[in-house]
């Protein structure tokens, strides 16, 4: 059976035909769920993430042919040329995406999820009958109202926050945070404003001018709110707002899922919602931040309203050549590799993995540190380094290896700075304070590579590091400097 989806004569009977799914549907949307679940599962590691990828592509095929041919569509033409300019669209970015530009890629395309939240919601306020959303008595039903404008609310602040996330990520505004003053208020009185509109707009029961400021009030204040919970957020805490994002993204489809009686789009929702949400609590634990700020805003504006020194290049800092280091890392009997963001710019995980292979050959233990916020985006470096084929038993979490730099020869920093810096745990005044990171400094000598002593982290914030008598810095380019290690370690 098609169900009825143009124009009903018997309005009761819309709602009702809408509701009522076949059984087949109900399956089709479990099967698209329980594969997307196996994405989830598929993608929580680098060698299973390529089978994830499939189980996640196979379950939106299996979702959007499902409610295609459910539905009475006048328009399947454009339908089919939109997602087909869309698909390729999204096929030519994804293939000509570097990989240290996929965080603002991210937010970009959260941004999208968030606007076509909006956009349905839109839809079905203005046109209620053709989506089968009204009541016996003509209006939209209280509850519909309340999932609408919460999906379109949520859209909103995902849309104007991930525009700012893109911004920052892309250098198009500065990273730095801006601080209103009295922000936490001003967002706190904007949300209840929202409660309270969504309630009025609920209980509105004459469908007119009224009822209609009601919801683009809602929507204008909730773009207002996703811009103010974002720009005061500066530095090191980007890694969170991008995964906040995310769960928000799924959220706004949930709510739009139960407005349009679409349980495939509320699965897909609440499984993004949750997931970004449990991928934020960990990187606020990585980032030692809590969890309720996160949500609230401008959690790191305070520390990171303090001197970000740059660079101080006066002080005096040891610096060595390829052969200096090739000769200690030969002698060592441990190395621990910590990658950053400089790895990826320089894309010299290939070269690493050769360095590491080399020493390991010559007995030399070789392991790997990943910080969880090491690079532009969550599970950066993982990818990187599983790309190269290190063996997944080298690579340690920050946890798991932290406690070994006391006993190690080398710790080998190439292309990370902000992990490794002690002012996380000095400085109050530093924008990363708090932050867990790599105790480097209690190597017996730690190798820096990156390109000039001018250039700082992600956070803006020189390292002590740099000037310990301890640490070799090694300028140039991250695959360069290996490259030529390599040679060394070979003559
Ligand atoms: P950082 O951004 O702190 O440091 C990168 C280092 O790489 C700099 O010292 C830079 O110095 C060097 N570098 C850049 N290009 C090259 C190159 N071609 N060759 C050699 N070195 C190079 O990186 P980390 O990985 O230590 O820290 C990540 C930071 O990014 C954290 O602050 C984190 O919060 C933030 N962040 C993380 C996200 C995530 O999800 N993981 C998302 C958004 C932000 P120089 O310029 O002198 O070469």
């Amino acid at each position: 059976m098609v169900l009825p989806y143009a124009e009903p004569t018997d309005l009761s009977i819309a709602a009702d035909a809408v509701r009522a799914v076949e059984p087949w549907v109900a399956v089709a949307y479990l099967i698209a769920g329980v594969l997307f679940i196996l994405a989830l599962r598929g993608l929580s590691s680098p060698a299973t993430s390529r089978a994830g990828n499939r189980y996640g592509m196979a379950g939106m095929l299996i979702a959007v042919v499902t409610t295609l041919i459910t539905h009475e569509l006048a328009n399947l033409g454009e339908i089919v040329i939109a997602i087909a300019i869309g698909g390729a669209i999204g096929f030519v970015i994804a293939r000509r995406i570097s990989m240290t530009a996929m965080p603002q890629l991210v937010a970009a395309f959260h941004s999208l999820v968030g606007l076509a939240a909006v956009l349905v919601a839109v839809a079905a306020f203005l046109n209620p009958s053709a989506f089968g959303i009204l009541g016996l008595d003509g209006n939209i039903l209280a509850v519909t109202r309340v999932e609408m404008a919460l999906g379109a609310a949520i859209g909103a602040i995902t849309f104007s926050g991930s525009v700012i996330a893109f911004a920052k990520l892309n250098g198009s505004m500065s990273g730095a945070p801006i601080l209103l003053p009295m922000r936490h208020a001003i967002n706190l009185g904007i949300l209840l404003a929202i409660i309270a509109l969504t309630a009025a707009f609920a209980v509105a029961t004459e469908a007119g001018p009224g009822e209609g400021a009601l919801f683009w009030i809602i929507v204008a204040l909730a773009f207002v709110v996703g811009f103010l919970l974002i720009i005061p957020i500066g530095g090191a805490d980007m890694p969170v707002v991008v995964s906040m994002l995310n769960s928000y993204s799924g959220w706004a489809a949930a709510a739009m899922g139960f407005t349009l009686h679409n349980s495939a789009m509320i699965i897909t929702g609440a499984l993004v919602g949750s997931s970004g949400a449990i991928l934020s609590y960990i990187m606020c634990r990585a980032m030692n931040r809590s969890f309720v700020s996160v949500i609230a805003g401008g959690f790191g504006a305070e520390a990171a309203a303090g001197p970000a020194g740059a660079a101080r290049i006066d002080r005096p800092w040891k610096r060595g050549s390829a052969d200096d280091a090739a000769f200690l890392l030969k002698e060592a009997n441990q190395v621990i590799v910590i990658p950053g963001y400089g790895m990826a710019v320089a894309q010299a995980q290939h070269v690493l993995r050769e360095m590491g292979d080399t020493l390991k050959e010559q007995g030399v233990a070789v392991k790997y540190a990943i910080h969880p916020v090491a690079g532009r985006m969550p599970g950066h470096m993982n990818v990187l380094l599983a790309e190269a084929n290190v063996p997944y038993d080298d690579v340690f979490e920050l946890e798991d290896i932290n406690h070994e730099f006391a006993q190690t020869d080398v710790a080998f920093v190439i292309g990370a700075n902000d992990v490794v810096n002690p002012a996380a745990k000095t400085d109050r005044s530093s924008p990363i304070y708090g932050m867990p990171v790599f105790d480097v400094g209690k190597a017996k000598t730690v190798m820096f590579i990156k390109r000039s002593m001018g250039g700082a982290g992600y956070s803006g914030v020189d390292n002590e590091v740099f000037y310990m008598d301890r640490t070799m810095m090694l300028l140039g380019d991250a695959k360069k400097m290996v490259e030529e290690i390599n040679k060394a370690l070979h003559d």
